[in-house]
């Protein structure tokens, strides 16, 4: 959206995208403005508004708005205040432009409300062949008896990827050759997305480029806990969120889904290509990739994933899981606060585990939660050896190390949570990593400048992928945002 719309007289209604009816009770009166989260980054507004009477607003180009913004403070923080309860409230009440028709019949449709859901794009899942879906089918010129992705009437979005709806919401971005930021911060966990905020703030130009969702691992954690600030704990996905919108009021750009695959020098400046073959160039590269769940080698599994194996335990998976029992395998915390957020709507958690206690691997707290609650079993010196089902997940055997006695349960929904590995293939041959392939910084690379400088001068790493780190959301923020001050140094020596 590329206007700032402020009322002066007359009124102006959200209207229902499909039908064209207005859709709340409530209207913008002489005052108030249009717009949405959307409006910092140029994306597409997925809450439609127009007139209801006779009307006389003031416009603003967007990038002069951004301009005034910078300059008064105080009023860009009650603009952005307004435009974040109208997202949260649009996810809140399911209120969307965009619809997925058929998401339990498709995997690809699956991938695209996980894309969504994550990323806190408001979508509404309509069940094929429902009254519902065949009417905002129809409203869209098509018949509705196949899974399909709609955006309002206007839009049905052909190959239903990921990356196709994020370009019909204008957020994934297009780059060419000659296209140049100060700092390309690679992934939108924690890390990449603290490094945003401080990088925008300090004045550089900067780009946060995702592979799947901004949020990382956080993203996936219905609760964290132990982050400062925050006593009764907060979802990791609202967290991160929050940090990009502060990012987006400095200037700092996020595109995705965008995977970096290759990372080179050139002409004194690093040019990263992404999966889609697009590239671009930067002075500096903050490397923030994080982990990735380990697979397990069980016979399968991959048949099975997105159809009842799961790696993280979202608010979908959650749904997945409802009157079924859930298995969660592994031992440390991520298990752990898996089996809470599942236990509320799983018949009952199975958690299975290779050790004979939870004590080396999971924090105190959360092993005396688990042990008090009656939906979750623990099983102790276990593993799953094998996953039955036609298509779908339908049960697992989950053997006995220590006695070999086998069990049979019945679940659709199986959650791998064994250890991480970090996203590095990307940089291998270009900066030093340990035998795990974690990034070394500082002291362990020679670097005595910066802790978060690695072997190659100009490419810094912070948080989970970088060798040592502590795992933990605080780190990985308090790391994402000192790192700036030492790329801004380098930045403004690589212009003189
Ligand atoms: C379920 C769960 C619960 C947790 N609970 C807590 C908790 O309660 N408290 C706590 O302190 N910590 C918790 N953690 C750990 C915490 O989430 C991590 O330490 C933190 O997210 C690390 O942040 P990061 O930015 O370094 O990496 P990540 O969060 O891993 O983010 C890295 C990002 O980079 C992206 N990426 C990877 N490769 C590429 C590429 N080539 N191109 C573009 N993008 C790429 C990934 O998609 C990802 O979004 C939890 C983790 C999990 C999984």
């Amino acid at each position: 959206m590329d206007r700032f719309i402020y009322l002066l007289e007359g009124e102006i209604e959200v209207i229902d995208a499909f039908t064209g009816e207005r859709a709340l009770p409530s209207s913008l009166g002489p005052g108030q403005y249009m717009g949405e989260i959307a409006f910092l980054s140029g994306g597409r507004y997925t809450m439609p508004m127009r007139a209801a009477k006779d009307t006389r607003v003031v416009e603003v180009e967007r990038h002069r708005m951004l301009t005034l913004m910078a300059q008064i403070p105080e009023m860009s923080d009650i603009i952005i205040g307004v435009f974040a309860a109208r997202r949260l409230r649009q996810l809140k009440e399911g209120d969307a432009t965009l619809r997925l028709i058929g998401e339990d019949e498709s995997q690809v449709l699956r991938r695209v409300a996980e894309f969504a859901s994550r990323n806190r794009i408001p979508y509404r899942s309509l069940a094929l062949g429902s009254a519902e879906s065949i009417a905002a089918a129809r409203a869209c010129g098509i018949d509705g008896v196949a899974p399909a992705v709609i955006f309002g009437k206007e839009h049905v979005v052909e190959n239903p990827t990921p990356a196709a709806v994020a370009r019909l919401l204008g957020l994934n971005l297009e780059f060419s050759e000659s296209d140049q930021v100060d700092v390309l911060i690679v992934g939108g966990g924690p890390a990449g997305v603290a490094a945003g905020v401080y990088a925008g703030a300090e004045g550089l130009k900067a780009l946060v480029v995702e592979d799947l969702a901004i949020g990382g691992q956080a993203g996936t954690s219905s609760r964290i806990e132990n982050y400062m600030g925050f006593p009764t704990g907060i979802s990791g996905a609202d967290l991160v969120w929050r940090g990009e919108i502060q990012a987006m009021k400095f200037g700092t750009r996020f595109s995705m889904p965008h995977r970096v695959v290759t990372l080179e020098r050139l002409n004194g400046s690093f040019c990263a290509r992404f999966d889609n073959g697009q590239s671009i160039c930067a002075c500096a590269v903050i490397v923030a990739t994080g982990v990735q769940y380990r697979r397990l080698s069980l016979e399968r599994l991959e048949a099975f994933e997105g159809h009842g194996v799961y790696y993280a335990a979202t608010e979908i998976e959650a749904r997945y899981c409802r009157s079924t029992d859930a298995v969660i395998i592994g031992g440390g915390n991520s298990a752990g606060q898996a089996a809470m957020y599942l236990s509320r709507t799983a018949r009952m958690v199975h958690l299975v585990v290779r050790g004979r206690t939870l004590a080396a691997s999971m924090s105190d707290y959360l092993s005396s939660r688990l042990a008090a609650d009656p939906k979750i079993k623990i099983h102790f010196e276990s593993e799953v050896t094998a996953l039955l089902g036609p298509n779908h997940l339908e049960k697992v055997v989950i053997s006995n190390r220590a006695s070999k006695a086998q069990q049979e349960i019945s679940t659709r929904a199986m959650f791998v949570m064994v250890g991480a590995a970090p996203n590095t293939e990307w940089l291998r041959g270009l900066v030093q990593l340990d035998s795990k392939g974690f990034v070394q910084t500082g002291t362990q690379c020679g670097q005595l400048n910066s802790p978060y400088a690695t072997s190659m001068a100009g490419i810094f790493a912070v948080g989970d992928v970088r060798a040592g780190s502590v795992k933990r959301v605080a780190s990985a923020v308090g790391e994402g945002s000192v790192v700036v001050s030492k790329v801004w140094e380098y930045v403004r020596r690589d212009v003189r």
